[in-house]
């Protein structure tokens, strides 16, 4: 989408050029084809809708109904076939009749519930992410040079009880994240803007940026996250005809791996291809979408899931005092995401790979590559514990929190 690609920049969204932000500690920085490819765009949430909005507002026979909003679906049990829908009731008591409905109505989706009242299931695979996120918004003051991003697209640090991390956005503005656990009530407290500037300053990585920008925003909190993934074919049989999932709809994963936005996107694609391809065929359609689930979403899911697993463990183990728990073992043949991670900080070429792949630019078939496997064994042990930068640990950040705080 070349013009909405030129609206979004046009908007003050940045074009960040991985090559450029590659890791200090990769000696080979000669440019290789395919370098260009390399980019993410870096954005707040709303100045990303609004574009899109406007796109879907310039685009001829698209009818945009703002603060409509949808209570229900319009279904028919086809004599015994799989139940068809036939489009949606609105909370006026409007029914809008479509041959095709796509459900793209976010993590809260209600269709799964609608669909269950009508007695359809729809197989869903949850798994709690057991985290909540603190995160406050920043403008950089004018004349500022950005300090280094020490993950390549961020800067930050994964600590043993928390992840802290700073995202550039649109216009010269930033994002802090503090994630914590659910259940940790000491870090919890970083819901206090106070609290939470002085975890930030206390992570060399962030507080060059801390001294030059301001907050635009109070701190938010956005608990309850989950990985999900739901599908409306099921063991080879449609279950719903007339209805297709996309996005967060179909499926979440923890923000942390920043995926939400390219798989919704991915899907949306995948969509308007296969309803290109065979307008009238809405069952083909589904199984031609859900073939794409298979190939390029799952397997990425599932991954989120594992890496969520072991994140939440090793930090339950820090709150309760205990040595983190060892690693998953690794697949002979395959390597995962925590050990990729680590050898992309040294090798140019698995730089290169993880990029490709964290972008959705290669399939996990890469994860397979005897090339990579073995260049990333022969970098990182396939035990070794995930690596973790300079930040203040438990104690520390016990000490900074309970200090009181300074009248101004
Ligand atoms: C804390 C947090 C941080 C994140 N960070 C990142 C990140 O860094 N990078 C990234 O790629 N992704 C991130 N994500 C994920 C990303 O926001 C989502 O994956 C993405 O927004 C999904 O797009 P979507 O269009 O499927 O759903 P949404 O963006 O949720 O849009 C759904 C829309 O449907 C509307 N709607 C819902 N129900 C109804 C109804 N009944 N009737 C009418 N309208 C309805 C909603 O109002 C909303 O406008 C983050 C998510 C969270 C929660």
């Amino acid at each position: 989408l070349p013009n909405v690609y030129q609206a979004l920049l046009a908007a003050g969204i940045g074009e960040l050029r991985l090559i450029d932000h590659m890791p200090g500690s990769i000696a080979d920085r000669s440019p290789r084809a395919g370098d260009d490819e390399l980019l993410m765009l870096t954005s707040r949430r709303h100045t990303l809708d609004r574009v899109l909005v406007e796109a879907a507002r310039a685009t001829a026979g698209v009818e945009l109904r703002f603060g409509a909003t949808a209570t229900g679906l319009l279904t028919e049990d086809d004599h015994g076939q799989v139940p068809r829908v036939h489009g949606v009731r609105l909370a006026d008591g409007q029914q809008l009749r479509a041959d095709l409905v796509l459900d793209a109505s976010g993590r809260r989706s209600r269709v799964p519930r609608w669909l269950a009242a009508d007695g359809i299931e729809l197989p869903l695979e949850a798994w709690d992410c057991g985290l909540i996120y603190f995160t406050r918004h920043y403008r950089l003051r004018p004349g500022t040079t950005w300090p280094p991003l020490n993950r390549v697209f961020s800067a930050g640090v994964y600590l043993p009880s928390a992840m802290v991390a700073l995202f550039p956005g649109d216009n010269a503005t930033t994002m802090v994240s503090i994630v914590v656990l659910a259940e940790d009530a000491l870090l919890k407290s970083v819901g206090n803007a106070e609290s939470f500037e002085r975890v930030a300053r206390a992570v060399p990585s962030i507080a060059p940026w801390m001294e030059c920008m301001d907050p635009i925003s109070p701190v938010y909190a956005m608990g309850a996250l989950k990985n999900t993934l739901r599908r409306s074919v099921s063991h080879g049989r449609l279950l719903v005809s007339g209805l297709h999932l996309v996005g967060d709809a179909a499926c979440t994963t923890n923000p942390t791996l920043g995926r939400g936005v390219s798989f919704a996107a991915a899907y949306a694609r995948c969509a308007a291809d296969v309803i290109a391809t065979d307008p009238e065929e809405v069952d083909a359609q589904a199984f031609r979408l859900d073939a794409f689930v298979t190939r390029d979403i799952e397997p990425r899911f599932r991954e989120n899931a594992r890496f969520d697993r072991a994140r939440v463990a090793s930090m339950r183990a820090d709150l309760a005092g205990e040595p983190p728990p060892a690693p998953p073992p690794a697949a002979a043949d395959r390597v995962g995401p925590t050990e990729l991670l680590a050898a992309s900080f040294q090798d140019a070429d698995v730089f290169r790979a993880q990029m490709q792949y964290a972008q959705l630019l290669v399939g996990e078939a890469l994860l397979t590559e005897p090339w990579l496997v073995e260049r990333v064994r022969t970098l990182v042990p396939p035990d070794a514990p995930p690596p973790m930068a300079a930040g203040p640990t438990r104690k520390e950040l016990a000490t900074l929190l309970s200090a009181p705080t300074p009248t101004v």
